[in-house]
């Protein structure tokens, strides 16, 4: 039938809805709560916060979250209307009264004559009709497991074990160089994909020291499980005995500091290449549990990388989470079962607006599909368009890793002795954005809502 149905009524499920709806599409939610419960959720609710109750920044001129807000306000998005509508007082940072706000897209939601809401958990991946899936990082077992039978066992995450991201233009290459351990690679490509970073040995004893040192997150009740397996934090390595790293991620042997071919560094820390527009990298086996402010003060001890501004920092959750480089086609849908979309953190990015967006895309492509609309490519110059291109493909597909949106996913911008001014670019790319935004959305006039 005509039915588009939606699995979890989360930040990404609740979106897709709501969009859907106003489309003129039947919505069905299947959301488990509050029958079946999960370690983080406490309500019934649709769309409920499990943790901070912000959406980070609201500025749509130097921000890239903030820009997500103001397409997220332009498609008439139900996240962000009812969170405007519960903002509470936060700087520059858009945050909500949580239970007021999810109590209001319930409402919103329930009432809505086009969307009906069922509480039941869904344990398969369901072979016929039109669905999304938006089950987010706490997934049920039952589902996740269904997944990972119908894909295959490495393109499904139960964790993620996320190193931090630093913008390629932060980094001193006159400190660092570009090359692979011992010269590997076919291509010059590969060969220059990894930037490194050298270390003596005062460095390196002054850094581990730091890392002993730094504040460290504590695993969630509930949450804690075998992340031993191939992603040890560093902290943790560094605790086993101050050689580890140096025998291990940080090690220099097979690199010759170009700027230096003599002297033999004590140690080396590697970044890699993380998106295919080359203007992410990240820290090679540095995933860790520190606190936020720890990490950027430990890791701007690094040579090179004392100016260096992150793109995301560093993280293990519990995150369960697709491997949509592979699975998914630009259009969110499973590449070996099209009937199937999906949506939010599961499918790789990360954060209650990320997981919003990508539930507003979802919900508007389905509704599409369903009406036989055909809807031109978001552009990649959006902050939607540059989220839903990084995961479908811009990621590096080997290390792909739940991300953030920053404007690393987004195209360069060619400004005239630009780098130097960071707010002129910034501003740049957001006004490209919200202009190209604009003429997608207007693609789609008179079939959405105003
Ligand atoms: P969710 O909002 O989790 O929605 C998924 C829904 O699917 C849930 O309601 C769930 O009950 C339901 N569901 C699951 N399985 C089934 C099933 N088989 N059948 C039916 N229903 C099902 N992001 C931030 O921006 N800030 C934070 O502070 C933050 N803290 C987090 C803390 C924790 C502990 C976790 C796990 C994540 C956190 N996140 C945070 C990340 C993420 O952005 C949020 O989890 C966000 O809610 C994801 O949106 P979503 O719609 O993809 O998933």
């Amino acid at each position: 039938t005509d039915t588009l149905h939606i699995v979890g009524g989360g930040m990404a499920g609740s979106e897709a809805a709501w969009q859907a709806a106003n489309m003129g599409v039947d919505v069905v939610i299947h959301e488990m709560r509050p029958q079946v419960k999960t370690f983080a959720h406490q309500t019934g609710n649709l769309a409920e916060m499990v943790c901070s109750n912000s959406f980070r920044s609201d500025d749509s001129e130097q921000n890239a979250v903030g820009l997500l807000h103001w397409e997220m306000r332009q498609a008439g998005g139900l996240i962000m209307e009812m969170g405007d509508l519960h903002r509470l007082p936060a700087g520059g940072a858009l945050a909500v009264d949580r239970d007021a706000f999810s109590e209001a897209v319930t409402a919103k939601l329930k009432a809505h004559p086009k969307i009906t809401v069922q509480g039941a958990e869904i344990a398969e991946v369901p072979e016929d009709g039109h669905w999304i899936i938006a089950t987010g990082p706490l997934t049920s077992g039952a589902l996740a497991e269904a997944i990972r039978s119908k894909t295959s066992a490495d393109q499904l995450a139960f964790f993620d074990a996320i190193a931090p991201i630093v913008h390629a233009e932060s980094i001193d290459m006159d400190i660092a160089w570009r090359q692979s351990r011992y010269d590997k690679g076919e291509t010059e490509d590969e060969r220059t994909a990894y930037i490194n970073c050298p270390m003596t040995k005062e460095q390196y004893e002054a850094f581990i020291d730091a890392l002993l040192a730094a504040e460290k997150t504590e695993f969630k009740e509930g949450e804690t499980a075998n992340y031993f397996d191939g992603c040890l934090p560093i902290e943790v390595m560094a605790e086993r005995g101050r050689e580890t790293l140096r025998h291990g991620p940080m090690k220099p042997v097979g690199l010759t500091n170009a700027h230096d071919p003599q002297t033999k560094a004590h140690a080396v820390v590697q970044l890699r290449r993380d998106n295919k527009l080359g203007t992410l990298y990240n820290i090679v086996g540095f995933q860790t549990k520190m606190k936020y402010g720890a990490q950027t003060d430990v890791f701007r001890m690094i040579p090179g990388l004392q100016d260096a501004r992150f793109a995301r920092l560093g993280g293990i959750h519990r995150n369960t989470f697709i491997h949509s480089p592979t699975l998914l086609d630009p259009t969110l849908r499973l590449r070996s079962q099209p009937n199937i979309r999906f949506a939010g953190q599961i499918t790789g990015v990360e954060g209650y607006v990320e997981s919003a967006a990508m539930g507003l895309l979802a919900g508007r492509l389905a509704a599409s599909e369903i009406m036989g609309l055909s809807v031109a490519d978001v552009p990649p110059t959006t902050a939607t368009g540059a989220l839903v291109t990084h995961i479908t493909g811009g990621a590096e597909a080997k290390t792909f890793q739940p991300m953030n949106v920053n404007f690393g996913l987004f195209p360069p911008v060619d400004l005239k002795g630009g780098r130097k001014n960071r707010q002129a670019r910034y501003k740049a790319y957001t006004d490209r954005a919200k202009a190209d935004w604009t003429a997608w959305l207007a693609t789609q006039d008179g079939r959405v809502p105003a």
